[in-house]
């Protein structure tokens, strides 16, 4: 079987790492020539929208999935109108479009911080009495950590930041103010079945995820789950999912899903029983769903920026690094490592180290 991939990026080539085990064979298409899954796969190099590598693609993939949800509308179209394609293109239109995504959840009574559409300076005047102070103004479209955002005090800056949207459509939020933030990662099959991993527990720094920490018996747990069981089921969905939530006070409310793998589960690969990325794999390939269970402590720290000193990585005790065989650059994630443990003292030991060198990586 070949797995196609629309893009060719870590996410990709940890797909395709869990893929071989399982015999499979991956095709990507990635405008970089560089795409760190072209050592892995087959690469079609050029733009997402090229209509003979669009059709290479669709003839040569058995089934086709992406790593990242900026997919143009009419691709995911051609592309399921010739094979077949997971998750499907109606779970891509909904996150790609954050006013879309925030009424699904709202139809699905799945909490949400007050939002409203935003398309000029009125439209945000108005909308300010009943969001309150602060709140975020963020573009519905091709936003991603933290990118295309600005966080409003008060009523003085409103028209700075309606100019910073440039005129894009836009969409006002709530500030949450949360206790935590975490996302619950599930996967799920044509037939329905589903699985969820542990509850991901997880650090920013300027916009970007530091840290993910598997929370084993957390007590959000279920109410996470029937938020992501809802998602899934309304959009028939078929693959790896990841919804982002709030934690204020006990209270879950959602900020976002991504219909791919995703950052905030690369723990599952050792400190699970069955990888995100390996169940994603299961799913779009209607096979059975490995279990999820954590093993022991885990958690995952991003390199962002570059990489710190690899032998002091490799040297922690259960450490596992991870490279993406990127060349560094500012706010570029080019690795992560987990730190996988059966006790609890040793798991925060390596942890702490683990971030400390994280936190030495000069971004700038
Ligand atoms: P996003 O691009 O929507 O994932 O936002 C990136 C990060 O900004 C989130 O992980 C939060 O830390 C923060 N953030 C986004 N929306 C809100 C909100 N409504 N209230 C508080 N923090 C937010």
């Amino acid at each position: 079987m070949k797995i196609g991939i629309l893009g060719g990026g870590q996410l990709a080539r940890m797909i395709a790492l869990a893929g071989y085990p399982l015999g499979l064979k991956f095709i990507v298409l990635d405008p970089d020539a560089n795409a760190g899954a072209a050592g892995l796969s087959e690469h079609l190099h050029g733009a997402y929208d090229d209509p003979a590598l669009l059709a290479e693609l669709a003839e040569k993939a058995d089934v086709v999935t992406y790593e990242f949800e900026n997919v143009p509308a009419h691709v995911a179209e051609f592309l399921t109108s010739h094979t077949t394609v997971y998750p499907p293109a109606n779970a891509l239109a909904v996150a790609q479009d954050r006013l879309q995504e925030k009424n699904f959840f709202k139809q699905l009574n799945i909490g949400t911080a007050p939002f409203a559409a935003i398309d000029s300076l009125d439209d945000l005047q108005q909308a300010m009495p009943s969001i309150g102070y602060p709140a975020i103004l963020k573009s519905r479209r091709m936003g991603y950590d933290g990118k295309g955002q600005v966080v409003i005090k008060a009523e003085s800056e409103l028209a700075a930041a309606w100019q910073a949207m440039n005129g894009a459509a836009s969409i006002i939020e709530g500030f949450v103010p949360f206790q935590r933030e975490v996302s619950i990662i599930a996967a799920r099959r044509p037939s329905g079945e589903i699985v969820f991993y542990p509850l991901s527990e997880n650090s920013h720094q300027g916009g970007i995820l530091r840290v993910a920490e598997c929370k084993t018996n957390d007590p959000l747990q279920s109410k996470a789950e029937a938020y992501v069981r809802s998602l899934l089921e309304a959009l028939n969905y078929v693959g790896v999912i990841a919804l982002e939530l709030f934690d204020v006070k006990g209270e879950l409310l959602a900020n976002e899903f991504a219909p791919r793998v995703h950052n905030s589960g690369h723990w599952t690969i050792e400190g699970s029983e069955t990888s995100q990325f390996e169940n994603h794999l299961r799913a779009i390939l209607d096979l059975p769903l490995g279990l999820t269970q954590a093993r022991g402590y885990a958690a995952m720290v991003n390199f962002i920026g570059g990489l710190a000193n690899d032998q002091q990585i490799l040297a922690l005790d259960n450490a596992h690094l991870h490279l993406y065989d990127k060349a560094p650059r500012k706010g570029r994630k080019v690795a992560h490592a987990t730190v996988r443990a059966d006790d609890a003292n040793l798991f925060k030991q390596s942890l702490t180290t683990l971030a400390t060198l994280a936190d030495q990586v000069d971004d700038s």
